[in-house]
């Protein structure tokens, strides 16, 4: 089945979608994106990612492309052209296309690119065995709560996992405090039983998953603490895992070679893993 892709107010074939050399996004990495989940058809989370999008525009001072509702239907459209029950959808607003100056162009459109995909879930295997993450310095710049299109850095620690073994590394600010890691939120069980996790500051992207998982600890009624974490508490944690969109959320067993607890995964991460797949099926 051959892929299609928006560009700009067209559906094109995927193999042929592309935006001009001078965009924006291609030239100064001046875009911002989303990627959703689709299950079962639909959109998890939508608002939530739509609402993200706007921010992350907004505080670049990027235009919208369209109306949230033009927006939405072309996002259904690009779902169903491409056939996706179970995979992710792309969203990239790029500032436009203008020739190369580093001050905003006076009039340049934005650019809108959404593109889908059909994928699976992460392999069982990863939640039922957990995963292992390295530690690396965040080098990112300080406004990670904008999801900016400029990955580098995660791009480059995401590598650096894969080539140690691990799932992710988890980036650590000059403190010795866990920021998040290269696609996902970085979480503790501390021995006390409390869950912790880095408050939505201006060094993490505050996840969607993140945040349904906050509501959900919340509800259930666990303690949740908001606040930075050490790597040296992680290491003594009594259970770490991540969560992302795509990664759903796993159990972390190891951290740079040391094992988490007893190195299996945790009850509380079983526990609120099923509870956020009750949300997505509710969802
Ligand atoms: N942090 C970073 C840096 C990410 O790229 C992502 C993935 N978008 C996340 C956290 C997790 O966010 P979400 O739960 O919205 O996928």
């Amino acid at each position: 089945m051959s892929r299609i892709a928006y560009v700009d107010g067209q559906y094109v074939p995927h193999r042929l979608a592309a935006v001009h050399v001078e965009d924006r996004g291609f030239q100064f990495s001046d875009g911002v994106y989303e990627v959703i989940a689709v299950r079962g058809g639909r959109l998890l989370d939508e608002i939530l990612h739509l609402r993200r999008l706007d921010r992350s525009r907004s505080e670049l001072g990027i235009a919208a492309p369209l109306r949230e509702a033009a927006l939405k239907i072309v996002m259904r459209e690009v779902i169903r052209r491409n056939r996706v029950m179970d995979g992710i959808l792309y969203l990239q607003v790029t500032r436009g296309s203008a020739p190369r100056e580093h001050a905003f162009p006076k009039a340049a459109t934005p650019t809108l690119v959404v593109t889908a995909r059909r994928g699976r879930p992460p392999d069982p295997r990863l939640a039922r065995d957990g995963v292992a993450v390295i530690t690396i310095p965040d080098i990112r710049w300080q406004r990670c709560d904008i999801k900016g299109v400029g990955l580098l850095p995660n791009v480059l620690g995401k590598q650096r996992a894969r080539e140690a073994g691990a799932f992710e590394a988890w980036q650590v600010d000059a403190g010795g405090r866990v920021t998040e890691g290269t696609s996902t939120n970085a979480w503790i069980v501390s021995l006390d039983g409390a869950v912790i996790t880095r408050a939505p500051d201006h060094a993490i992207l505050n996840g969607v998953t993140r945040l349904a998982l906050v509501d959900i600890i919340r509800r259930e009624g666990y303690e949740l603490v908001e606040r930075p974490f050490t790597v040296v508490e992680a290491k003594a944690a009594r259970e770490a895992f991540l969560t992302s969109t795509t990664a759903d959320l796993l159990p972390v067993i190891a951290i740079d070679g040391a094992r988490v607890a007893d190195g299996k995964p945790g009850p509380l991460s079983r526990k609120l893993r099923a509870w956020y797949f009750d949300h997505v099926r509710a969802a």
